[in-house]
């Protein structure tokens, strides 16, 4: 083995960093437990796949594979500016929302700047910020859910960004409008200066009559970031595309560090053709409402608590080690999430599949915790 001289030239602040660890693949799991079926329910995927249209879209864009994608991706920013409203230069496009929130962390963090966001949330807020040498702070949670009460409290001279998942990944739970509202009414009191960012990542899947409409807080909140996403109830998470809605001024910062050519031929093209079938997406949302009622009270009827879900997953109190569940589980076939990877040892996170893979999925577990 090479013998790397220059270790202490690595970047500081990433030596605190671990590397992302992905829901299992379904062909390593195939191979490790020999198994011809298996099923996964460990990302937030579409069990659906995506619209129909997608695939013809895909296609036709393979004679373009030669050739550098639009980086300013035009046909799909008219098209997404027109679906939502907003001015095209609020816009900007992202290899998924992810590196979206990595591109704010590196337009705003330096050495020892501060952010916030939950204890339990989506960990790629913590790792962005840290990336860049900035400082997380984590605020506990109040009922699975986030307490921005208590991030307000954590607000001192060196915060500039505040990341809040609405709903939250990996717990299902949302904030309503009025306490949005609220809370952007206090920051501005405090710092008109701090950023924050709404992760919106599963809004396609939220039924709650009280959600924010947070784009249209935007004319008044030019300090907000909204982060909406492809990967979800669009189906195009191998595809990598996601956006982000926030003031021109923001914008411009982003176009700066964006990699020219972020965003694929084949994502912008099948983005645009996804963002056109809304019928695919409506579907998909009224089914994983449905299936989710199903699985919670099949849940329930075990004894098992599930954290209420705004989203298309569940995050199911199983009483016992999660990660010993999740072993179990993956010798049947079945991929979920252990609430250990996120501090919630005795819960599991499982993403709503069909109706056939949840009644699979159902027999299976009622073995596992017998
Ligand atoms: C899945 C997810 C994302 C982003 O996914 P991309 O595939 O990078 O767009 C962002 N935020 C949350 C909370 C998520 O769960």
């Amino acid at each position: 083995m090479l013998d790397f001289k220059f270790k202490e030239n690595f970047r500081k602040s990433i030596q605190p960093l671990k590397p992302y660890i992905p829901g299992r693949p379904i062909d390593d799991v195939k191979a490790e437990y020999q198994l011809e079926n298996v099923v996964k329910l460990a990302s937030n995927e579409n069990p659906y796949g995506c619209s129909q249209s997608v695939k013809a879209a895909v296609l036709a864009s393979l004679a373009d594979v030669a050739l550098y994608p639009d980086g300013y991706c035009a046909k799909l920013r008219a098209a997404v500016a027109s679906f939502y409203d907003v001015p095209a230069d609020n816009l900007v496009f992202g290899a998924g929302s992810d590196e979206i929130i990595s591109m704010l962390a590196k337009i705003f963090i330096e050495p020892a700047d501060e952010a916030i966001t939950a204890q339990i949330t989506f960990p790629q807020y913590a790792a962005a910020v840290t990336a860049m040498g900035g400082i997380i702070k984590t605020v506990p949670m109040h009922n699975h859910a986030y307490n921005l009460t208590a991030i307000l409290q954590e607000i001192t001279p060196k915060t500039k960004l505040i990341f809040l998942a609405n709903p939250n990944n990996p717990t299902g739970t949302y904030f309503g409008k009025q306490e949005q509202t609220d809370f952007l009414v206090k920051i501005n009191k405090i710092s008109p200066k701090i950023v924050v960012i709404f992760d919106e990542a599963y809004k396609e899947y939220v039924s709650a009559n009280d959600f924010p409409e947070t784009i249209s807080q935007m004319a008044e909140n030019p300090n907000i970031v909204v982060l909406r996403t492809f990967s979800k109830a669009y189906g195009l998470a191998g595809l990598r595309v996601g956006f982000g809605i926030c003031h021109k001024t923001i914008v411009e910062q982003l176009e700066k560090i964006r990699q020219p050519f972020n965003v694929t031929n084949l994502a912008q093209a099948a983005a645009l053709a996804a963002l056109a079938d809304q019928n695919f997406v409506q579907k998909s949302h009224q089914l994983n409402r449905q299936i989710m009622q199903y699985t919670e009270e099949k849940f329930a009827k075990m004894g098992l608590f599930s954290v209420p879900s705004q989203a298309n997953f569940l995050m199911t109190d199983v009483a016992r080690d999660s990660l010993t569940v999740f072993e179990k589980l993956m010798q049947k076939g079945y991929i979920i999430r252990p609430g250990a990877a996120f501090g919630m040892e005795k819960f599991i996170r499982l993403t709503i599949g069909t109706e056939q893979e949840m009644n699979g999925f159902l027999a299976e577990i009622k073995e596992v915790l017998k």
